[in-house]
């Protein structure tokens, strides 16, 4: 058997082995995730330095990447049930400029759910009269705006 140890560059005195241990908490994306424990990384056993070459620090990045992906998606799906008692899909779909099934997409895990979309969803749920409040101001909006236009109309060639 090789043996993969060899000692510690920063401290001299440990030796480095691959070490999955629970508590490894990193900032990914700007938010503080656990590495997960079977996700071996180079560790000094004496002064706990980590040395991440290319190959752990992808399966690392993949690894947080998911747990992030499985988050945004739990958070998204959950206040989009409560904003549906609301509004429909379509309409939102509208108001948000989304083209039609992209929130069935999201919601199926064929479309990502990405991280301002959540926090947007998130912020609706805690606050569905609002959302209320703009669709309505924007569908006043655009009656208001039909019986009096402030440019001529087109006249459609026939
Ligand atoms: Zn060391």
């Amino acid at each position: 058997m090789v043996t993969k140890e060899r000692s510690c560059p920063v401290c001299g005195e440990g030796t480095i082995t691959p070490t999955g241990e629970p508590g490894r908490m990193v900032e990914h994306h700007g938010v503080r995730l656990e590495i997960p424990e079977d996700v071996k990384i180079p560790e000094c056993s004496h002064c706990g330095e980590r040395f991440f070459d290319e190959a752990t620090a992808k399966l690392v990045d993949t690894r947080l990447d998911n747990i992030l992906e499985d988050r945004r998606h739990a958070v998204f799906v959950k206040a989009l049930e409560r904003v549906e008692r609301l509004t429909t899909r379509g309409k939102l779909e509208t108001l948000l400029d989304w083209s039609p099934g992209y929130i069935s997409k999201m919601i199926a895990r064929r479309k990502k759910v990405e991280h301002r979309t959540a926090v947007l969803f998130d912020l609706i749920a805690a606050d569905p009269g609002r959302l209320s409040h703009v669709l309505e101001e924007l569908e006043d909006d655009s009656i208001a705006a039909s019986p009096t236009p402030k440019r001529p109309k087109l006249q459609m060639a026939k």
